[in-house]
Formats: C-alpha cells, sequence, structure tokens
C-alpha cells in the first residue's frame, strides 16, 4: 500500500498546479472517495483546515459491519448489542439485530489516509469558480486548484455551493454538543426527555476509557449547552473538552455544476438518530467510485454527475421516513413514550426497522471482501443472523 498522504506546502505557498482530482475535506467522506481512487493513477489532492484526524466532531458510533466492511476492526473500541432507551416514564432495553461499536475519530482518519495515494494539503477553502471549459477552480488561503473532477467534502456549510451553502439559523440544521469525561460503562444509552431538550434526544457512548456524552436538538433556535451539562451532572461526569457542530437533516442536491456532493456537504446524515459518518461514508465511497470511471474513460463526467445524482436520489424515501418520524417526537405526549417503546421493543419491530436503517446505507457497499477473518461477538451473531452487514466557534455559541 502507497503510505499516507504527504501534507505539502509551507506558509503562504500559493498553488496554481493542476490535478486530475481535487477533494476538499479530510473527514469521512472525503478520506472514502480518495480511497475509491487509489491505484487508479489519477492525480488526487485533498484538501483540508486541518491536519488529518485533528479536529473530531462526532461520538463515532457506527454499525460494527460498518467497520468491519472497511477493514477498520483495529480501531473498535467497545461494541453494543444492545440500546439503552431512557424516557420519562422508564428505561427500555432494546436488543439489536447487529452491533454498534465506538472509535476514535483521528484513528479512522489515519488509517483510511493510509490506504490513500493522493497527496495532501492544509489550506481552507473559499469558494469555486468555473470556466467555460468545464474546468473548476477551488479557491484557498493557499491559493487556487484547478481540476475537471471536484468533491465537496466539507461537511454541513457546503462551500463549493452556488449559493454559499447553509447558513444556521434558518436552515435545516440539528444542533449537538457532547462532552468527553474520563469513564467508562458497558451501555450505550439514549434519552429521549424534554429535561433535557424539547425536540431531539441526548446519548452517552462509552469508547474505551472515555464516555462521549451530548445532546442534540433538532430545532436549531433551541441550544444545547444547558441540555448537555444537566445530562453530563445526572450521570456525575466531568463537563469536560466540548465539541460540537451542526448537523444536516434534510438531503440537499448531490451535485451542482459538475461538483460531487459527499457526506454532511449534501445533507446525507440521516435525520432523527443524526447518524452521518457510515452515510458520509458510503456517499463518499460512491462518489469516488464515479470519479474513478470518468478518470478511466468509461464515462464523461457529466454521465457521472447524472448517475451519482440518480444514486442519491434513489435513497430519498429512507431519509424522509426518518425525517418524519424526527418531526413527529416532539408531538408524542411524553407519558405515552415508555409505553409506545414497550411495544415497539418487540424483537420482529426492532428487527425489522433496524434493518431497514440499515439498509439506507448498507455495509456490504464498502465490502472489498478482505475484511472477515476477525472473530468474536460480532463474528458469531453475523453468522447466526446473517444481517446485511468542535467546531470551536460552535462551542464558544453555547
Ligand atoms: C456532537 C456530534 C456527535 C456526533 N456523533 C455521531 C455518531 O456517534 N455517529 C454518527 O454516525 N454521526 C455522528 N455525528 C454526525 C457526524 O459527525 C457527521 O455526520 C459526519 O462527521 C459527516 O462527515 P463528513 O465527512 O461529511 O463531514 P465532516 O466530518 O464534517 O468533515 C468535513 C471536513 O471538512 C473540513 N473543512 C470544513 N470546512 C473547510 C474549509 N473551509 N476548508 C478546508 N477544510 C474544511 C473539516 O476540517 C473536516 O475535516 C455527530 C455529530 C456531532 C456534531
Amino acid at each position: 500500500m502507497p503510505g499516507a498522504p504527504k501534507p505539502q506546502g509551507g506558509e503562504g505557498t500559493p498553488s496554481a498546479k493542476r490535478h486530475d482530482v481535487v477533494i476538499c475535506g479530510a473527514s469521512f467522506a472525503g478520506l472514502t472517495a480518495a480511497r475509491e481512487l487509489t491505484g487508479s493513477g489519477a492525480d488526487v489532492i485533498v484538501l483540508d483546515r486541518y491536519e488529518i484526524g485533528e479536529r473530531p466532531t462526532s461520538a463515532c458510533g457506527i454499525p460494527t459491519d460498518w467497520l468491519r466492511a472497511l477493514g477498520l476492526m483495529e480501531i473498535e473500541l467497545q461494541r453494543f448489542p444492545e440500546l439503552v432507551v431512557h424516557t420519562p416514564g422508564g428505561t427500555i432495553v432494546l436488543d439489536l439485530p447487529y452491533t454498534f461499536s465506538t472509535f476514535n475519530y483521528g484513528d479512522m482518519c489515519e488509517l483510511l489516509a493510509r490506504e490513500c495515494d493522493a497527496t495532501f494539503e492544509t489550506a481552507t477553502v473559499t469558494g469555486r469558480s468555473t470556466g467555460e471549459d468545464g474546468e473548476i477552480t477551488v479557491e484557498t488561503d493557499r491559493g487556487p486548484y484547478t481540476a475537471s473532477l471536484v468533491v465537496d467534502a466539507l461537511g454541513w456549510r457546503r462551500i463549493l455551493a452556488a449559493d454559499k451553502g447553509f447558513q444556521p439559523l434558518d436552515a435545516p440544521l440539528t444542533r449537538a454538543l457532547e462532552v468527553h469525561p474520563t469513564g467508562s460503562s458497558g451501555d450505550l444509552e439514549v434519552w429521549v426527555d424534554r429535561r433535557y431538550v424539547p425536540a431531539g434526544y441526548g446519548w452517552s457512548f462509552p469508547a474505551g476509557e472515555e464516555v462521549r456524552v451530548g445532546v442534540c436538538s433538532y430545532d436549531p433556535y433551541s441550544h444545547v449547552r444547558d441540555g448537555t451539562d444537566l445530562l453530563a451532572a445526572d450521570l456525575e461526569h466531568e463537563q469536560v473538552r466540548y465539541q460540537g457542530n451542526w448537523i444536516p437533516h434534510r438531503l440537499r442536491p448531490a451535485t451542482e455544476e459538475g461538483v460531487f456532493f459527499a457526506g454532511d456537504s449534501a445533507g446525507q446524515c440521516l435525520a432523527l438518530t443524526a447518524e452521518g459518518i457510515r452515510t458520509a461514508l458510503y456517499f463518499g465511497i460512491a462518489a469516488g467510485r464515479e470519479l474513478r470511471a470518468v478518470f478511466e474513460g468509461w464515462q464523461t463526467r457529466d454521465e457521472a454527475a447524472t448517475r451519482y445524482a440518480e444514486f442519491c436520489e434513489s435513497h430519498r424515501r429512507g431519509f424522509g421516513v426518518l425525517l418524519f418520524v424526527q418531526r413527529l417526537i416532539p408531538w408524542i405526549p411524553p407519558r405515552l413514550l415508555a409505553p409506545l417503546f414497550r411495544i415497539y421493543r418487540t424483537r420482529r419491530l426492532v428487527n425489522l426497522t433496524f434493518d431497514a436503517y440499515l439498509r439506507v446505507a448498507p455495509p456490504d457497499f464498502a465490502d472489498d471482501g478482505s475484511a472477515h477473518d476477525e472473530e468474536g461477538p460480532g463474528k458469531q451473531q453475523r453468522d447466526a443472523e446473517q444481517p446485511l452487514r468542535a467546531e470551536r466557534d460552535f462551542v464558544k455559541a453555547e
């Protein structure tokens, strides 16, 4: 395997170099797109304002099978076969049809990057322009980068959009904040409780020697600092190492004027649960595969854009159902939550809904067939059931 992308460019080194592909954003979506292009011979550059894996903004919970499919089981910190749901009327334990795992953001980014033969440069992307020949120029604080194939994997800001992306608060954005105290637990827990947030939920995701405790609000106007502090205090955790960000909860166009958007920049985070890692990985892979086919001469950029847009569009129903339930939850009287979750707990219902939920972005899409030698509870379960397989500004504002 080629080595990790090589940081290049010193202070004030403008680059006007032309590349085959410019990928903006070196997180889940951007790195998987770059990984798909590895070995194609394309000259790929990945731009990010920070070093790879430097700034986590996530509790990093993911279906275990996604780690397995990417060949990244070594970064798994903890694995959970159950989800513990707390409501004002009681606690319900859901026996899940597949497990979830936690990992460290930096570990995943580092391993994904190591499997890329792209070049990496730190640069802050500010915008783009498209020439008459279709060539796209990405503007950055380190100068312009040009390519005919460009990916915006820059997160919710969607900086390469013609309309300059979203501006909170009048946008379909969920607000999320968490603390990372030292501690341990064996349970993956969520709280659907208006004491913490009027519309949204709280969580506790244990990850080795720390616990990630946070709150998200589907209403961007509703602050989450007090709810996060209250939940951490109730769990007797220190309120330290805050990190948070906006999370989109509605799909946005996946392509625009030759630019491919993947992950949060295309609104590809699942509403209701705010799970956006596996979808960013999934659509990053999809975008990378389309671009690779262009580079290898199988299709034109326009054909790739049409195919990618259609692929993304074909997921609208799954995303829409989750958005519908997200909008419904605040209308359910709190006293009804526990009885409803008790009805829902039925094994068939949980399996049906969680399997459908996983199928929105299934792990076998990423599977290259090389990552299935791992033993342990996950393997036994798979064999038995055959499942598909801070921002600093934000924290300050809170
Ligand atoms: C508190 C919190 C907890 C979460 N927990 C989970 C969870 O447990 N599981 C889950 O699945 N999802 C979770 N999410 C959602 C998940 O983090 C996102 O959906 C996911 O990170 C989206 O990945 P992405 O690659 O599209 O974008 P991002 O991860 O946001 O990456 C965007 C990249 O672009 C870079 N960038 C941004 N602007 C610029 C610029 N102008 N110039 C250059 N580079 C730039 C950033 O530095 C970053 O590297 C959580 C979100 C929050 C806020």
